[in-house]
């Protein structure tokens, strides 16, 4: 049985009040709904700690946004997987296609971050996807292929089972424009697939492969209802607890 997901990317929104309000919901929706899925938020980094006070018995997972490539050291602004784990966090996302867009974030350096996150035992949802451009030049499937191998195989069998893989389209972020089921589905399938080839079904199995891209209450059920879809990365609609928690019971 692999993990199902719902996890909310909260980009660079929302002050601390705000914040604290979004948690307060998010932990009163968690006590009172029971989810059929692990339910994980990532917030600005700024606010991790209030999370982690806030959902202090584990109710949501608490995930940074990224991480810094380095240990420690002279990197002003980063933030290191030692600095993660010594507030208990759960995990991060590495490579969002906005890192790679506006941060020079590429596959070689997710590599780099996913490796370090595990050896801390952080779960790294690793996010990857093709551009509008490449999918017109029918590259998707081969431009997710490479970003899978490049970032995730040089891991052991035990490694990857640990990873999460967040798939989702630059062209569906942020748009309102969502892959059909269908599409997610066949990438999803496709990525699975070039685990298994390299680590066999049975590991291939157990990744959970999570779908983003203008996930909505009112796509969230069937995008999940897909054989390999396993939950999703949510942005805009994990802003605001109706939405999200209606997103979350696309799982009942
Ligand atoms: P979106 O963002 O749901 O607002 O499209 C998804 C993401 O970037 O993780």
């Amino acid at each position: 049985m692999r993990r199902k997901i719902v996890a909310g990317n909260w980009k660079m929104n929302k002050n601390v009040i705000e914040a604290q309000q979004l948690m307060t919901q998010l932990l009163e929706y968690t006590m009172s709904n029971k989810s059929n899925c692990e339910v994980w938020i990532a917030p600005p980094s700024l606010y991790l700690m209030m999370a982690k006070d806030v959902f202090e018995n584990d109710e949501i997972g608490v995930f940074a946004q990224d991480i810094s490539t380095h240990e420690s050291g002279a990197y002003t602004g980063e933030i290191s997987v030692d600095m993660l784990e010594s507030i208990d966090a759960d995990g991060t996302l590495i490579g969002h296609s906005e890192r790679r867009q506006y941060h020079g974030e590429n596959d070689e350096s997710c590599n780099k971050k996913v490796k370090l996150a595990l050896d801390k035992g952080l779960i790294p949802v690793y996010c990857n996807g093709e551009t509008l451009d490449q999918r017109k030049a029918g590259q998707h499937f081969d431009v997710v292929k490479t970003q899978t191998e490049t970032a995730l195989f040089t891991l052991s069998a035990e490694e990857i089972k640990k990873v999460v893989i967040a798939y989702e389209p630059v062209w569906a972020i942020g748009t309102g424009e969502t892959a059909t089921p269908e599409q997610a589905q066949e990438i999803h399938a496709h990525i699975r697939s070039s685990i298994a080839e390299k680590y066999g079904q049975e590991v291939a199995d157990e990744v959970s492969i999570l779908y983003g891209g203008s996930v909505k209450p009112d796509n969230a059920k069937e995008i999940f209802s897909q054989p390999d879809i396993d939950g999703g990365l949510i942005g805009g609609a994990a802003l605001k607890v109706e939405d999200f928690s209606k997103i979350i019971e696309g799982f009942n």
